[in-house]
Parts: structure tokens; sequence; C-alpha cells
């Protein structure tokens, strides 16, 4: 079977009707770029930029910044590369983040993401710098974590407007035009403003592992609750749904890159709800590409409405697994 997937590499991720939809990869650092590429990632749909940050006692300046960044949109070969910026705080810790700021009571809660970025600008500016720098070389989109509001896209947007001003003053080389700016909606006011940040933002990505976590109120770290954690509670669902809808009517292209993402059994339901883009696992690239090619969208949308009309996920789940043994 392995063989069986690698040598759907070269194969393209169409629907059985011709649509083809667009697979890509989750990344961390650069090391891991060969592995998106040998499973036929078509771009990067997710840079986690916090790993640059993690367990280390000083931080990456932006030369060092920007140096990672170009290697992984030149490995990429004219691929997009999705950059977010950086997601620390919550689960992910850096160590010099409790020395400034303290243990928080909250970490799910807290200072995290986009809020730390908008808290401590000059880290936010020399980040975004590298970004804009590195998008000289390539296809590159930026992306932000933890948005709650428009107005927080409009900081950031304003902040990066003042970035490339400052670069060109010095005559630096940067992404002309800027890159497009999109927003992760992974926190259930942002799915619930769907409509309104539709038009703040370039693109969505839909973040699907928070998603879950703050809709139920379920740390997505803690064992104990592990079991109550569910991406299929018709809750995340019509979240999800909402936002699907809200790019759709703007215009925008939206993307799931949770873990449901790379999973097969979710594909028709997010291929019959609009996504015709998914980020995942490189690993699971293949086997969702294989699911994908056995789809028909109709079909595959009178499916989701099915489902949509369900109030129990173990029901919703049921559906699913009669679809998937079908097709
Ligand atoms: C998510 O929240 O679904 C997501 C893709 O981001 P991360 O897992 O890095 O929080
Ligand atoms: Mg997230």
């Amino acid at each position: 079977e392995r063989q069986g997937l690698k040598s759907l590499r070269k194969l393209p991720a169409v629907t059985r009707d011709g649509t083809s939809i667009t697979l890509m990869a989750n990344l961390e650092l650069p090391r891991d770029l060969d592995h998106a590429l040998e499973h036929g990632a078509q771009g990067i749909g997710l840079l986690r930029t916090e790993f640059m940050f993690m367990n280390r006692d000083h931080l990456p300046d932006e030369d060092e910044q920007y140096a990672v960044l170009r290697t992984m949109i030149e490995g990429m070969g004219g691929r997009t590369v999705t950059a977010r910026t950086m997601d620390l705080g919550g689960e992910k810790l850096a160590g010099w983040m409790a020395g400034r700021y303290g243990e928080p009571a909250n970490p799910a809660l807290g200072l995290r993401a986009i809020r730390l970025g908008l808290r401590e600008p000059k880290l936010l500016e020399t980040q975004l710098a590298a970004m804009l720098r590195a998008g000289a070389h390539g296809p590159l989109r930026i992306l932000l974590p933890m948005i709650g509001s428009v107005s927080e896209v409009q900081k950031v947007r304003e902040m990066m407007g003042q970035v490339a001003r400052r670069l060109r003053r010095r005559g630096v080389a940067i992404a002309d035009p800027l890159p497009p700016v999109g927003v992760m909606v992974e926190v259930p006011g942002a799915a619930l403003s769907a409509d309104a940040l539709a038009y703040a933002a370039d693109f969505f990505a839909i973040g699907t592992n928070d998603l879950t976590q703050y809709t139920l109120a379920i740390d997505r770290a803690d064992e104990q609750v592990a079991t109550l954690y569910d991406p299929l509670h018709p809750a995340v669902l019509r979240l999800i749904q909402f936002t699907i809808e809200a790019a759709l009517r703007a215009r925008i292209t939206v993307s799931v890159c949770g873990e449901i993402a790379g999973d097969p059994r979710y594909s028709a339901l997010l291929l019959g709800l609009g996504v015709r883009e998914l980020s995942m696992a490189p690993l699971s690239v293949p086997a969702v590409k294989k699911r994908i090619r056995s789809l028909d969208l109709m079909e595959a949308s009178r499916r989701a409405r099915v489902i949509m009309d369900q109030s129990d996920s173990g029901r919703i789940a049921t559906l699913l697994d009669d679809f998937n043994a079908i097709l």
C-alpha cells in the first residue's frame, strides 16, 4: 500500500468530476522540506515559524529569520509558501516568555500568537521584515494566527506597510507586490465574524485544532478530556461551514489546515462544504489525494447537507463512514 500511495505523487489531486483540489503541507523546519516535496505537496499551506523561536535562549534576528524563510521558499521551487507569524504561547511556550511575562493564568486564553506580536511590536516587525525580504525570492503568503477581530488584522497591515516603506528606503529588495495577508480562523468569535473578516483578509485558513478546543472548551493538550475533543461536534462543523460560506461570498480562498485536513475520512465533508484547498502533515498527502480522486463533488455536497442537518456527532461519524465505505 505504501508503494501504491507513493505512485500517487505525480498524479493530480482532482475529483472524479474534474475539480482540482490544492493539497499543501504543514511544515515546521527546513529539514522537513524534502518530505513535503516527496509526498507531492503543491506548496506549504502552514509554516509554523514559532519553531524558530523555541528551545533556545536568544531570539532569532531578522537576518536569521530571513535566511530560513528564503531557504524554504527557494526549496519549494516556485510553489507557494504560507508563513504564519509566530504562534507562541498556549501550549507552545518559549522559555523567555515566562521570564518576561510570568506564568500565564490560562495559557490558551492568554498572551498568545498575534496578541503577543501586537504587545511586542519589535518582535512582529522583525518577523514581518524577514518575511517581506524572503518574499522577493518566490511566492509567499503571510498568515496571522489566533485573530479575534478585524482591528487586529488592520493593525498588522499598518505595521507591514511601515516595515515595507522602511526597507524600501534602505534599498532592500522586498516582495512586490506585498504578500497576501491571511487570517487563521481558529477562535469561535472569529468564525462568527467571518463575514467581516473576509473583507479584511486576502485568504482564510481554518485551524480546526484550536477551533475545536475553543468551541468545546476542551484543552487540546489535556489527556483527561481527550475523549471529549471532537472536531465532528455539530457546533464546530457549523462554525466551519459559516466561515467557508463567508469566504466564498467574498471570493477569497479558504483552506483547512487543522489535523482533520490530513484525515481522508473528512475529505468528502470538507469538499462538500466548499473547501478546495487543504494543508496537512506531508505524510498525509498521498492518502488524502487518493480519497479525493475517488470523490464526486455533487455527491459530496449532497452528503454534506445531510450531515449538517444532524445534531449528534456519533451519527455524523456514522454517516461519514457510510459514505467513505461506498466511494
Ligand atoms: C490549528 O489550530 O488547527 C492549527 C492548524 O494551528 P496549530 O495546530 O499550530 O495551533
Ligand atoms: Mg492553532
